[in-house]
């Protein structure tokens, strides 16, 4: 099985993808992770990303494209996966469905998670990350129990370089721009699930189940 979950940033991709993938017992693949390790372990292509990452624009299709299709060679995602931040334009979702059909796999669902603007800006400018192992807190809405201390590892917790105000901005008007066309290109192929991303962590995952059961 196939998921992906759509929407802009900070609607709550990231912890709805985690809530998922572990009921489904399904690896996650998180584009956004997976450049966040190169730019701390500073490789070639880290370094590449960090300045487009930190501006809030998007990586080119062409590095992102080939960083997906070398990950989805490892046996882990034989069985299928969660996509968290992936695909992000219309390139990318139509490499993605060439890629799936030569596996013999296909879309099963998307997830479309929407909220407004103002609580965009809140949750993002709230976010917290364990350096770690990346979990996500919010210190308005999932605090962790000790500041500034992630629960799952004990890891310090940060503020990711591109969740500023100006950069926050820019990454909503790339969304607009450049991601939300995926939403009627999902929606043209019947997988398209919208779920509203207000409300407690909780509640909003019900609502992905119960879309999950219905199919
Ligand atoms: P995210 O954690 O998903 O918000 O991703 C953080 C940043 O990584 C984005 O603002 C982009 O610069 C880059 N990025 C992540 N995924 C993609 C993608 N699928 N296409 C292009 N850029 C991406």
């Amino acid at each position: 099985m196939v998921y992906v979950f759509l929407g802009p940033p900070g609607a709550g991709k990231g912890t709805q993808g985690d809530l998922l993938s572990e009921k489904v017992h399904l690896p996650k693949l998180v584009t956004g992770d997976m450049f966040r390790e190169e730019v701390s372990k500073g490789t070639e292509l880290g370094r590449e990303v960090q300045e487009i990452m930190q501006a809030g624009k998007l990586v080119s299709d062409e590095i992102v494209l080939r960083l997906v299709k070398e990950r989805m060679r490892s046996e882990e995602y034989t069985p299928g996966c969660v996509f968290d931040g992936f695909p992000r334009t219309i390139d990318q979702a139509e490499a993605l469905e060439r890629l799936l059909e030569k596996e013999g796999k296909k879309i099963d669902l998307v997830f479309n998670i929407i909220a407004s603007d103002e609580e965009l800006v809140k949750r993002l400018s709230g976010r917290r990350i364990c350096q770690d192992c990346q979990k996500l807190y919010n210190i308005y809405f999932n605090p962790p129990a000790q500041e500034d201390c992630c629960g799952a590892c004990g890891g310090r917790l940060i503020q990711r370089k591109d969740d500023t105000e100006q950069t926050i901005l820019e990454r909503l008007a790339v969304y607009k721009n450049k991601t939300s066309p995926l939403i009627e290109f999902y929606n043209k192929r019947s997988v398209l699930r919208e779920i509203s991303g207000s409300g407690a962590i909780e509640e909003v995952f019900k609502r992905v189940l119960s879309r999950l059961e219905r199919g």
